[in-house]
């Protein structure tokens, strides 16, 4: 039997349970009304996800509270923490296949990307386990009698919200630091991948985490996620999703709160490629693996490629032959690069986005078109836009698909204003081999995350030892890190007078 089939069969045996999970146990969802979730691979309806309720956010924020106030996990010693969390992380790696499989079904991810997806999510666990019990406040230098000194907190109840495009990475990113923090959490995930997220709390309690410290409540942003953020026990809302409803995120909490946020929004990351780097094939391959990763539903995708006029042919020739050597096709084989968008809303709106591009001036240089129609899925093939100015919306808009526009400069003052053309601030890539260049340029840039490469292509996805912050429209607050654990935590001073 081929690996194909094998994952084809596994497939057929996959039952899903949907049901929130509160207080340590599946609960029914008191919502009566329902959402299609639909395999993007061929557009069949895969079930029927109830939509969820106030009253089931409600329900999962109060099973927190009364967890976290009773000490359920906040009393556990950070020790007792970290070698629970270690062993949920150990977990995750033992059910690798099973939930690689519901993301692979629900969201259309190749599935050695999802292997690869659930590998990531126990690596941000096992990290954040580790920083349970490296938690610091600091002491102050003080007159004889008095003692001053801070110490890091929990917040309370967390409530994250993330999106479908890496359901477990970007969930653990939230819940990891979160947990090893001492916070008990509510978890919405997407409705477009609700399973994997609510087999992680499974998972997690049959680890050892203790009921009411980790829930889940899928179902639709505008119920249950607006609920969780209105909620009054909820302390902190880590966002992470498009800026449009990061921001409707904030006007709620501002009316339900004050309410401290962390808000991972869109992003429009410049991959910038100076002429004096060291070898264009090894450039070609980044540039389009930054782009077409996850069919460019990467919130750091390397949208706009900003190359310097004197390689820009034969550069954009190079990442063409690679967009086109891509395996596309059925996410369950093994073999598959590049899979469908995560929907049929998604596949339209990229898809407007090329015409409106086209529309504007741009040349399809690559793809442009849904593939494979007739299999009904979702699939929009490697696409490339030359004659890309700065103002056009496909050189602006968080497309979140596999577009890439390309644009070009003759010195770096032009390549940095291009760079910063863009009211986002995630993240942008730099090929250069000059030092100067390199420090130059990341010092300029208005991003949140610079990644300079000089001959090797970036090895440590999914690492993030380094906490960073989004600007401008992409967001606030540290993801990954010291600081992405810290954000989860209130600084307490403490005067003793003695
Ligand atoms: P989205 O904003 O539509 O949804 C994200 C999450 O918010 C989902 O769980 C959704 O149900 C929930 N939601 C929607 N409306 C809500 C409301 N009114 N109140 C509370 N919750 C609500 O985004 P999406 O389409 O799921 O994801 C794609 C977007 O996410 C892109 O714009 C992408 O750039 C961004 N993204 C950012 C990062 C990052 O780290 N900065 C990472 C991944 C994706």
């Amino acid at each position: 039997m081929s690996v194909e089939s094998t994952w084809r069969q596994k497939s057929q045996a996959v039952r899903f349970d949907t049901r929130p999970v509160i207080s340590g146990r599946r609960v029914e969802s008191s919502s009566q009304s329902t959402l299609d979730c639909v395999c993007p691979a061929d557009g069949r309806t895969l079930y029927q996800l109830q939509s969820g309720s106030p009253a089931d956010a409600g329900a999962a924020v109060e099973s927190a509270r009364e967890a976290f106030d009773r000490g359920a996990w906040s009393g556990y010693s950070p020790l007792a923490r970290k070698s629970i969390l270690s062993g949920f992380a150990a977990a995750i790696d033992t059910n690798a296949q099973e939930l690689a499989l519901l993301d692979c079904l629900e969201m259309g991810k190749p599935i050695s990307a999802a292997i690869a997806d659930v590998s990531a999510c126990g690596h941000i666990f096992r990290y954040y386990a580790e920083y349970a019990d490296k938690l610091f406040g600091s002491t102050a230098v003080t007159a004889p009698g008095l003692t001053q000194f801070s110490s890091r907190q929990p917040r309370g109840v967390v409530a994250a919200i993330v999106p479908w495009n890496y359901p477990l990475p970007n969930a653990a990113l939230k819940v990891g630091p979160a947990l090893a923090a001492g916070n008990c959490v509510v978890l919405k995930p997407s409705e477009l991948s609700s399973s994997s997220a609510l087999r992680l709390a499974e998972i997690a309690l049959s680890c050892g985490v203790p009921p009411g410290a980790f829930n889940v409540v899928p179902g639709a942003g505008n119920t249950v996620g607006a609920a969780l953020v209105a909620h009054p026990q909820v302390s902190f809302v880590a966002f992470t999703g498009s800026t449009q409803t990061g921001s409707a995120l904030q006007r709620a909490a501002a009316q339900s709160g004050p309410k401290a946020l962390q808000l991972e929004c869109g992003g429009k990351s410049a991959n910038m490629v100076f002429p004096d780097c060291a070898d264009l094939d090894v450039v070609a391959e980044d540039v389009a693996q930054r782009i077409f990763t996850n069919q460019g539903q990467l919130c750091v995708a390397g949208t706009r490629l900003i190359v310097h006029r004197s390689i820009r042919t034969e550069l954009v020739k190079r990442v063409m032959a690679r967009a086109q050597a891509l395996q596309i096709g059925d996410p369950l084989d093994p073999q598959t690069q590049f899979g469908p968008l995560a929907s049929y809303p998604r596949m339209q709106s990229v898809l407007e986005h090329i015409r409106g591009g086209v529309k504007a001036g741009a040349v399809v240089a690559l793809g442009g078109e849904q593939l494979a129609a007739a299999s009904g899925g979702f699939f929009v093939g490697p696409t490339i836009l030359e004659a890309v100015t700065p103002e056009m919306a496909v050189a602006q808009e968080d497309i979140f698909g596999p577009v890439l526009s390309v644009l070009s400069f003759d010195t770096l003052d032009e390549a940095v204003a291009l760079a910063n053309a863009s009211r986002y601030g995630l993240s942008a890539s730099v090929w250069t081999g000059s030092l100067a260049t390199a420090h130059t340029v990341a010092a300029r840039l208005r991003v949140g995350r610079v990644t300079v490469l000089a001959g090797a292509p970036n090895p440590a996805a999914f690492a993030f030892p380094m906490g960073a912050e989004p600007v401008g429209q992409s967001g606030f607050g540290a993801e990954g890190g010291r600081e992405g654990i810290e954000i989860y935590t209130t600084l307490k001073a403490v005067e003793i007078h003695a």
